[in-house]
């Protein structure tokens, strides 16, 4: 049996209420618990805790639906399970509370000060043909902020202290009457974190945060392409107040390659032959990513002919697998012939003529012969 109580009794509310009542009915009973308001008081946290579990089910139209049929045993079936803690409350609902306490998230964090992640930082690295082919180690000059080496991030000058804010006596919050609520808001003179830096460090102007050229030795996976993305943890610009640095993303493109082109892992080219060559067939050399091969063509080879090296391409960025070179035929009619070249080639043609003659001859009579 459930000890739970009833989701509509908790808020305060009729089983026919609107959204907008039980948004706001649940506002009402939250504010009355908030943690922020009810520091160490245990009772108020569970009662803060239900609320919010209430308020889950209630605005979720299937989730109530079940509830009004069913009750507490309907729900457990779907898997919910209220909430961990607060932190996921105020994930959940902190847009509600934000506009009252004017806290982002609904909560305070103390007099510490606001912990920031650092930004994340971008880098496009141009990369040759073969550096992204076959992988390659580069150095990146980054600039970035990073924690001021002066004040250790503090942002006051060495060897002063802040003071603190008498605004706030250092809690960072200070409480307002309004009506019959008395709120608490971050504090404005020290925009909550409790302190008041008089002296602000000289070297970083009291931002905590100086400008910094860095070198990152960064490692490019063979087979990377344009638009390729490497992300390096922790190497973009250090957070604030104690935060994590960002990260830094490295974006590829590759310089296209006189030669070579490439298409997914197949590497494409076309390789020029004399009309002697693809008529009698023989070897020709052919650049290839891994040096210069041997392609042996077939007498009779046609213009536009595509020949395939088998795993001489760009390497999978997933398992290695290699892919093809892919070699088209350009044959070239000679230009420039001396006299005797030219009677060869008469002489060829002459029998090449015949032979075709022929051909037309029986061609025409097959015609003829369908034509009857
Ligand atoms: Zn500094
Ligand atoms: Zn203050």
């Amino acid at each position: 049996m459930s000890s739970k109580r009833d989701y509509y009794e908790i808020l305060g509310v009729g089983r026919q209420a609107s959204d907008a009542e039980l948004k706001s009915a649940y506002r009402k009973v939250a504010l009355k618990f908030h943690p922020d308001r009810n520091p160490g008081d245990p009772a108020a946290e569970e009662k803060f805790k239900e609320a919010a579990e209430a308020y889950e089910v209630l605005r979720d139209p299937r989730k109530r639906q079940i509830y009004d049929q069913y009750g507490h045993a309907g729900l457990e079936g779907t898997g919910f399970t209220g909430f961990g803690g607060f932190e996921d409350i105020f994930s959940s609902f902190g847009s509600i509370f934000e506009d009252l306490f004017g806290i982002r998230g609904g909560r305070h964090h103390g007099a510490r000060g606001r912990a920031q992640r650092g930004s994340d930082l971008r880098y496009d690295l141009r990369l040759s043909f073969m550096e992204a082919a076959f992988g390659v180690e580069k150095s990146l000059e980054v600039e970035k902020r990073e924690v001021c080496p002066a004040c250790g991030g503090t942002t006051c000058e060495p060897g002063t202290q802040p003071e603190v804010c008498a605004q706030c006596q250092g809690s960072g919050q200070v409480t307002r009457s309004q009506g019959f609520f008395t709120l608490r808001t971050t504090c404005p003179r020290c925009r909550g974190t409790g302190q008041i830096v008089t002296r602000p460090c000289d070297h970083c102007r009291g931002a905590g945060l100086v400008k910094t050229l860095r070198h990152v030795s960064v490692k490019i996976p063979a087979g990377v392409d344009t638009g390729s993305r490497l992300r390096l943890a922790g190497e973009g610009e250090s957070g604030a107040g104690g935060g994590p640095p960002g990260d830094l993303y490295v974006v590829v493109h590759v310089e296209p390659h006189d030669f070579f082109k490439r298409e997914g892992r197949d590497v494409i080219c076309q390789v020029p032959v004399s009309m002697v060559q693809a008529t009698l067939g023989g070897e020709i050399k052919v650049p290839t990513i891994d040096g210069e091969k041997t392609l042996q063509i077939p007498k009779g080879t046609q213009f536009g002919d595509v020949f395939r090296f088998r795993g001489a391409g760009i390497p999978s960025l997933r398992n290695g697998d290699r892919g093809d070179q892919i070699v088209q035929v350009l044959v070239r009619t000679p230009t420039g012939l001396n006299r005797k070249q030219e009677n060869l080639l008469r002489q060829f043609a002459e029998i090449e003529e015949s032979k075709l003659g022929s051909k037309l001859k029986n061609m025409f009579k097959g015609s003829a012969k369908a034509a009857n």
